[in-house]
């Protein structure tokens, strides 16, 4: 008859039995010598996907031939000779269905009470997910760095196009500012000339050969006007244009500008008025852009209006002077009003070509505004003349007094 204590003991094993059979870990007892399966627990019956008799007292090498053979055996029979625990060793296989599984191995030596004998404890898990999971992560991780290497080069190539790009824009404004050098000179000569002969220097010149000199003089005129303009513009592109800063008013300003404009819009037997407030403003900016961009807006005015007047209204509004183009010309339609601005746009090739326009006076004027920190807009309805609106900061020292 077994005593109390062996009695305990007893169900103490049983509960242990217990608690094996149900644990969610697939638990596996092995003998250490033969490697036959002495105990296998649901969860490793359920993992190894076995009924108790395929691996109950069968060699485990028989009872999962793949994994066993390559891997895991081995490995057992080290801890078996050594005492040495295998600590969460991965091993791959191929399961009975072709599907590639990954199982986390941990087994030790247990004591026994035959000498000679042991036995392992096997512990395993199914980790195939988390393999997945982190090969996933890895080849995430090269791409990614795959993808950077190339973004470094596409940075290091854009950079080359940059800078030689900048090297192919210094060379033509190089050009240009050559060129129109080369221009000038012999333009400035042929419009001496043309003065010489007019003011009948050289000799009398008839009424015929006076108006084919005029024709000489606007063509000439008309060149070193466009030859100016593609240079301030080649400038302002290469960010070579800077903006100088100093102090005027606004009436010499339009006095400056009104003894060029008066002239043409006489010519054409149109009205020019000016509106400007009663103190005159003095403020900051540069007089030569400034007075560029009002000679291009009163200029494109008189060139685009057969009838009726051209009026110059300026104002302050808060710390921004603004001067206005008003015209009672043909006016332009909606969907030009953007590209008007864009360099060589025309809206009727025809009509431009009519008033002798190079296409580029609106946006050198726009860029320049934009250098001064403020900007050129336009309102207007085809066939009811145009509003063209400079705005330009007076740099916050504006004053209205009466010098
Ligand atoms: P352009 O030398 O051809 O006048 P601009 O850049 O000054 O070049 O103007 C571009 C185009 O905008 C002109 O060709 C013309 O079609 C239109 N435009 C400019 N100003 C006026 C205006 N006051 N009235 C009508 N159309 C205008």
């Amino acid at each position: 008859m077994p005593d109390a204590a062996e009695r305990d003991l007893g169900s103490r094993g049983d509960a242990l039995q217990e608690h094996f059979e149900r644990a969610p870990l697939a638990t596996l007892q092995i003998d250490g010598e033969s490697l036959f399966t002495l105990y296998a627990n649901r969860a490793a019956l359920d993992l190894a996907g076995l009924e108790p008799r395929e691996i109950l007292g069968r060699r485990l090498d028989e009872s999962l031939p793949g994994l066993v053979g390559e891997h895991l055996l081995p490995l057992l029979i080290e801890v078996g000779k050594t005492g040495a625990p295998l600590h969460r060793a991965e091993v791959g296989f191929t399961n009975g269905q072709g599907n590639s599984r990954c199982w986390c191995a941990s087994a030790w030596r247990t004591t026994e009470k035959r000498e000679g004998t042991c036995r392992l404890l096997l512990q395993l898990t199914d980790i195939s997910e988390d393999v997945e999971q982190r090969q996933e992560l890895t080849a995430m991780a090269r791409q990614m760095r795959q993808i950077n290497e190339e973004l470094v080069l596409s940075a290091l190539r854009e950079e080359e196009l940059t800078q030689r790009a900048e090297a192919a824009n210094d060379a033509k404004s190089a050009f240009l500012a050559t060129m129109s050098h080369e221009l000038r000179t012999p333009l400035t000569a042929i419009i001496g000339y043309e003065e010489l002969l007019s003011d009948g220097i050289t000799g009398p010149v008839t009424p015929e050969q006076r108006t084919q000199l005029h024709r000489i003089r606007d063509s000439a005129m008309h060149l070193l006007a466009l030859i100016e303009q593609i240079l301030t513009l080649s400038r302002l592109a290469t960010e070579h244009e800077k903006a100088q800063s100093e102090r005027m008013t606004l009436e010499s300003l339009v006095q400056a500008t009104s003894v060029l404009i008066a002239p043409l819009a006489a010519e054409k037997r149109l009205g020019f008025r000016t509106e400007l407030p009663q103190n005159d403003v003095v403020f900051e900016s540069d007089p030569l852009k400034v007075k560029q961009i009002l000679i291009n807006l009163l200029a494109n005015a008189v060139r685009f209006t057969d009838q009726g007047e051209v009026t110059l209204r300026a104002r302050v509004e808060g710390k921004d002077l603004v001067i206005e183009v008003h015209d009672t010309g043909i006016g332009i339609a909606g969907e030009h009003l953007d590209q008007i601005f864009e360099p060589f746009y025309q809206v009727e090739q025809k009509a431009t070509r009519r008033v002798g326009g190079s296409g580029l006076g609106l946006s050198v004027s726009r860029r320049l505004a934009r250098l001064l920190g403020g900007d050129v807009t336009v309102a207007s309805i085809a066939g009811h003349g145009s509003d063209f609106t400079l705005r330009i900061p007076t740099r916050g020292r504006l004053d209205e007094s009466g010098v």
